[in-house]
């Protein structure tokens, strides 16, 4: 088994070394300082004797294998150099040292903690973690807050391997059996990352030696991708400082907008969406109160004996029609309430003490001038009439 030297020396980016194998573009070596994708870790890019290289991972026998762009010009024996490519793995180092660094600001703030998992892509980060406490927005800002303090108190990262059963004793060292499984390969050591007081972790990847050399962190959000688990997502490097100027432009917007600062911008956003609140809530007020106004004005007509009010309304729902003429049907003395609703496609609602069925007043409007529609005795309505107002309101009066 040959295991990639890139955990235990990730600043190597060239180095020279023999092939073992060649199965079609597949590329074994005695030695080779490519990181295969594992652990949530990505493959490294790069160039082995002169050709690119698209994959690195490990075989079932545990060897690593790297795939080639294009059938290689050499062959088992051969001395080849293989260059690792250098902006894409110091990425991925920064990024995945970021992780344990944000798995540390966890460890501070949440209870009962335990390690789900992370996963490094070209544009973020995720790390979830098993905890019970919620983690609200206030929580995401804390974390964001720890990483970025420890990067700047630049605490120093080292890797050594112990004997597994030392780790299992050690509680301060967090494990994935999940997705560390190939740190317990050997099953008698296991290799441990450490951040200087800060954190602990079996892990087998790449990582910058001092978190200063992380940079800037930037939390984008979190979800909930099973029980217990809470996934962050966070940015590095240039997406996280495009990210947070992302965020600064929409502050300044709304804080424009709301004619306050930054500061002022919280107090000032709860106090405008309070005030909507408050207008909402007079203006249905006062809609009602002109709906029902409207409703008061209806004519009276006699029909087969019966007091009707007939009338017509405008600017307003068939729901909240409705609801008013079941409330002037039990205030007034009418024995049945229609109003027909101007619209595009105008409406009727019926409103009956039970003398007159609502739904058989209905469906005689619909019959003469279509559209659709339905109800009980008591209350009924229809929509989508294919006549004006006035001219379903004559019809009703005579
Ligand atoms: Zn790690």
């Amino acid at each position: 088994m040959s295991d990639s030297l890139a955990p235990e020396s990730p600043t190597v980016r060239a180095f020279d070394a023999t092939v073992t194998r060649v199965d079609g573009r597949s590329v074994t070596l005695d030695e080779t300082y490519f990181y295969p994708e594992g652990g949530g870790q990505p493959a490294d890019r790069g160039v082995l004797g002169g050709v690119d290289v698209e994959h690195v991972r490990t075989d079932a026998d545990g060897a690593v294998v790297h795939d080639l762009a294009a059938d290689p010009g050499f062959g088992v024996g051969d001395e080849v150099t293989g260059v690792v490519d250098d902006d894409f793995r110091t990425y991925c180092m920064r990024a995945h040292t970021a992780s344990h660094v944000l798995y540390g600001a966890g460890r501070r703030i949440f209870d009962d903690l335990g390690y789900g998992g992370f996963d490094i892509s070209a544009e973020k980060v995720r790390v979830d973690f098993e905890t019970s406490t919620e983690v609200d927005d206030d929580a995401l800002v804390e974390l964001e807050r720890l990483v970025n303090r420890a990067v700047w108190d630049s605490r120093e990262v080292s890797w050594e391997e112990i004997p597994v059963a030392e780790a299992r004793e050690r509680e301060e060292i967090a494990f994935n059996v999940k997705t560390e499984e190939g740190v317990f390969a050997d099953a008698d050591e296991v290799r441990v990352v450490s951040i200087d007081g800060w954190d602990w972790a079996a892990c087998g990847g790449t990582h910058v030696s001092n978190t200063v050399e992380i940079g800037p962190v930037e939390v984008l959000g979190r979800s909930n991708p099973g029980e217990g688990l809470t996934r962050v997502e966070f940015a590095v490097g240039p997406s996280a400082v495009d990210r947070r100027a992302e965020v600064r432009a929409s502050a300044y917007e709304a804080a424009r907008a709301l004619g306050t600062n930054l500061d002022g911008l919280g107090e000032s956003a709860a106090g405008t969406a309070a005030a909507r609140e408050e207008l909402e809530s007079e203006l249905a007020d006062l809609k009602s109160e002109v709906l029902r106004a409207r409703l008061a004005d209806f004519e009276t007509v006699e029909r087969d004996g019966l007091t009707w009010n007939v009338g017509a309304v405008s600017g307003f729902d068939a729901n909240e029609v409705g609801e008013a003429a079941k409330e002037a049907r039990d205030g007034a003395d009418a024995d049945v309430f229609v109003a027909v609703g101007e619209s595009d496609a105008p409406f009727v609602v019926v409103a009956s003490a039970g003398d007159a069925a609502a739904g058989d007043v209905v469906a005689e409007v619909t019959d003469e001038f279509g559209g659709g529609g339905g109800g009980g005795p008591t209350f009924a309505q229809g929509g989508g009439l294919g006549a004006p107002a006035d001219e379903v309101l004559a019809y009703l009066r005579d």
